[in-house]
């Protein structure tokens, strides 16, 4: 049975599977924009990506996984002008953060992760072409506008109503969009180069249109074209991102290559909410995973946390909820323990997923298995594994064999570790690490971090008591 997954652009829940003659199912997702902490509503997203990559890995296909890095833009560049650095040094700080807070989430390291920055000329290539093809012009200052009416099937991810269609001020989560204030044909048509502006900086590159730097929409299409050719099998990224980023990515795709069918399947998840509202910076509710270890949570109970609830809805983010990750993880692993002494297996043997993966056999799993299948019912899955947890009777060593395998294998496509060490009473790893590397920047008389790393503390809920020969780390 082939995983089924809903598709944004049909509407239907459609099979995932290799097209003939190909051996690679390619899968995009739209990656962080790198100006601050990811906060764990953007891992949601991610680690919902992750476990369909797993899940379609699990069921025998080969997935090429590409996640990109939006490295500029104009978040980024006032990011790096507010913290007096390059904009390269600034973005590279906070994608170090971006990709430690992977590891710890056991997020698979997609096989492409192309920045924007990277990909300059394929996206003044791209944007040649849709000029070339008549669906972009050039405006008078140098910027370059796609030319919405030059689409013919222009907003159909969205089934937008294009008599409606008067401007991209707004995402598909009503917020508003950065504004392309410059001068347009049409207040629907969007930049894809923008001319340079005294407030860019350094930030400019050189175009036939002259110096600029590129609109964010051009460099999903771009990228995607550069490691996943015209067409691929899935592209994902949060709800908010339908409308307009990836109606836009689709325009521009189809149009400069003149191949339909950008994306064979189209992923949208629903966000992780606090109280009601959306988990954004803007809001001010946010939490990173860093907060949440200071709290002596780990990254393991997060990710059993963001998997709690079923992609399509949204899932209202407690603290409650995180405790409650603990015990229940607890449980499978007290469960796992009774049925690897009855199977004659270690430890050791349930954690190399690689043992297992040969293992034909799912036994009590398989309708966990089932459940994860069909749309990806993560909450569903999890739900079937305590059923089979909570079953009495006896298990012969048969039985046991089978079914840890089904349950090492279910896990290892939810992400989801057992027996991992639980964090030491006292200072968290990531507080300590985040006071040495403060106290290394005030050595090196880099005040600048210094009082950057400060705050990073005094936002995870500690503070740093400074000794002539060292400092101390306090819980606010
Ligand atoms: P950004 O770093 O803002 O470009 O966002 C990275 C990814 O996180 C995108 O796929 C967004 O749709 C997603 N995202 C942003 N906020 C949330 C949220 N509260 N819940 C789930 N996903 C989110
Ligand atoms: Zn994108």
């Amino acid at each position: 049975m082939p995983v089924i997954l809903h598709d944004t652009l049909s509407r239907e829940k459609r099979p995932l599977l290799l097209k003939p003659g190909r051996e690679v199912f390619g899968m995009y997702c739209c990656g962080p924009t790198v100006y601050g902490p990811a906060h764990i509503g953007n891992f949601r997203t991610f680690t919902l990506q992750d476990v369909l990559r797993r899940t379609l890995e699990v069921a025998g296909l080969k997935v090429k996984h590409v996640r990109n890095i939006t490295d500029v833009d104009d978040k980024t560049i006032r990011g790096a002008q507010a913290a007096g650095q390059t904009l390269g040094a600034f973005t590279q700080g906070w994608t170090d953060k971006f990709h430690a807070d992977c590891r710890a989430l056991g997020l698979l390291v997609p096989h492409v992760e192309p920045s924007a920055i990277e990909h300059i000329p394929q996206q003044v290539a791209m944007i040649q072409a849709l000029v070339d093809r008549g669906h972009a012009y050039v405006a008078k200052d140098g910027s370059v506008y796609f030319k919405v009416c030059s689409c013919a099937d222009y907003g159909k991810l969205t089934h937008l109503d294009r008599s409606k269609l008067e401007t991209q001020a707004k995402n598909s989560a009503g917020e508003a969009n950065d504004a392309d204030e410059y001068e347009r044909e049409s207040a629907s048509d969007f930049a894809l180069w923008k001319s340079r502006k005294p407030e860019d900086g350094a930030n400019f590159w050189p175009s036939p249109w002259g110096e600029g730097r590129p609109g964010w929409h051009i460099e999903c299409s771009a990228m995607s074209l550069a490691h996943l050719g015209a067409t691929f099998d899935l592209h994902g990224g949060g709800i908010d991102l339908c409308f307009p980023h990836h109606e836009n990515e689709i325009a521009q795709s189809e149009c400069a290559t003149g191949v339909k069918g950008y994306a064979a399947h189209w992923f949208h998840n629903a966000h992780l909410m606090v109280d009601g509202e959306k988990m954004s910076k803007s809001e001010g509710n946010l939490y990173t995973l860093l907060q949440l270890e200071a709290k002596g949570f780990t990254a393991n109970e997060l990710r059993y946390v963001l998997i709690g609830g079923h992609y399509r809805g949204p899932l209202n983010f407690t603290l409650a909820g995180m405790e409650a990750a603990r015990p229940a993880i607890a449980k499978l692993e007290r469960w796992a323990d009774r049925l690897l002494a009855l199977a004659g297996f270690s430890r050791a043997d349930f954690a190399a997923p690689s043992s297992h993966e040969v293992q034909t056999t799912w036994g009590r799993f398989a309708p966990a298995w089932d459940i994860l299948q069909e749309d990806l019912n993560t909450p569903g899955c999890l739900g079937q594994i305590f059923t089979v947890v909570g079953e009495n009777g006896e298990v012969s060593p048969h039985q046991a064999r089978e079914d840890v395998c089904g349950l090492a294998k279910i896990l290892h496509a939810l992400g989801i570790v057992l027996f991992v060490p639980k964090p030491e009473l006292g200072v968290p790893a990531a507080i300590a690490d985040l006071g040495a590397r403060r106290w290394a920047a005030k050595q090196a008389k880099d005040f600048a971090a210094a009082d950057r790393l400060r705050q990073e503390l005094t936002a995870a809920g500690w503070t740093m008591l400074d000794r002539k020969d060292g400092f101390d780390l306090r819980p606010l």
